[in-house]
């Protein structure tokens, strides 16, 4: 027994050793991924429910890597975080956003009341520098104003309400508009969604998976949807794969939904080609 769990433990060391340095190996190699400009936006439609026009899209990250070929955020997005390396990359996500967001409008592409969604890390959020950085940045790649829009979760919350309203209302105050994403899979949604300066709520795509067979995630959506509605709020169902899950959700008063059901994350190319689309129709 006693060689057993010796063995047991070097193996385990073997393998949080191999762990450690598979980090250690991502976190070098994104180093040189923002150098080498291996980082890309693609862009998920959003789309109205009751009209299925659409009306904007979310930028999605993603790492195109030398040998590797496309890397999923889920695995990056934590090592930039940890590493800290999400402060200069959320701020080329930032300016990426914009640039193609300002051509988007320059060619007369993007309509009036569209959104371009990003996603901000917490870490970026709550730097002291985050305000400045922003409208810095929309003003040098000056946006209509109305048209972004920033995702956070919230944990940007953690720890001072206060400061996160007060840096959300300065943003709302040069026209950016927040989302509260990911709704209702962290402790205290419902408190912040109450203090916190948000124009849409965007129900986690966990919720919607299983709403057509689990009775619990039919009635938190519908819940969640009400209570979005009658706070005043733009209410977006995330992960919509199937017909049924948009009949249920526009039955529940979602405004908007983003899904593969209508399309997956696109390249720029392809979102111009869609929005050229949707002015010609
Ligand atoms: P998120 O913000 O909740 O983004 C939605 C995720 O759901 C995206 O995954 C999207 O591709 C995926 N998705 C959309 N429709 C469907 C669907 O119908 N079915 C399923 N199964 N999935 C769907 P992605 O692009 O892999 O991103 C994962 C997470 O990584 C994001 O979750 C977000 O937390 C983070 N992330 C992505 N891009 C950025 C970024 O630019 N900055 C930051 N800070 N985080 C990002
Ligand atoms: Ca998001
Ligand atoms: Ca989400």
């Amino acid at each position: 027994v006693k060689e057993r769990g010796r063995d047991a433990i070097e193996f385990f060391n073997a393998h949080m050793a191999e762990q450690v340095h598979h980090q250690l190996l991502l976190e070098g190699q994104l180093h040189k991924a923002l150098e080498e400009s291996q980082f890309e936006l693609v862009y998920q439609p959003k789309v109205s429910v009751k009209t299925g026009v659409l009306t904007g899209a979310e930028a999605l990250l993603r790492w195109r890597h030398p040998t590797r070929g496309m890397v999923s955020p889920g695995e990056f997005i934590p090592i930039l975080e940890s590493s800290g390396l999400i402060i200069d990359v959320g701020q080329w996500i930032l300016e990426e956003a914009c640039r193609q967001l300002q051509y988007w409008q320059r060619q007369g592409y993007w309509h009036l009341n569209m959104q371009l969604s990003i996603n901000i890390s917490p870490r970026q959020f709550r730097r002291e520098a985050f305000v400045d950085d922003v409208i810095s940045t929309l003003r040098d790649v000056p946006i209509e104003k109305g048209s972004l829009d920033i995702e956070v979760t919230e944990s940007v919350v953690i720890g001072n309400v206060d400061e996160t309203v007060a840096t959300m209302r300065k943003l709302v105050s040069s026209g950016i508009t927040f989302s509260l994403d990911d709704f209702g899979t962290g402790y205290s949604s419902i408190s912040y969604l109450k203090r916190l300066p948000v124009s849409t709520l965007k129900v986690d795509q966990s919720f919607v998976r299983d709403i057509t067979e689990d009775r619990s995630d039919k009635v938190l959506v519908q819940t969640m949807a009400t209570m979005g509605s009658l706070l005043g709020l733009k209410v977006v169902a995330e992960g919509v794969e199937t017909e049924e899950q948009l009949m249920l959700i526009r039955d529940f008063g979602c405004h908007e939904y983003q899904g593969y059901f209508y399309s997956r994350p696109i390249s720029a190319d392809d979102f111009t080609h869609l929005l050229t689309e949707s002015i010609a129709s």
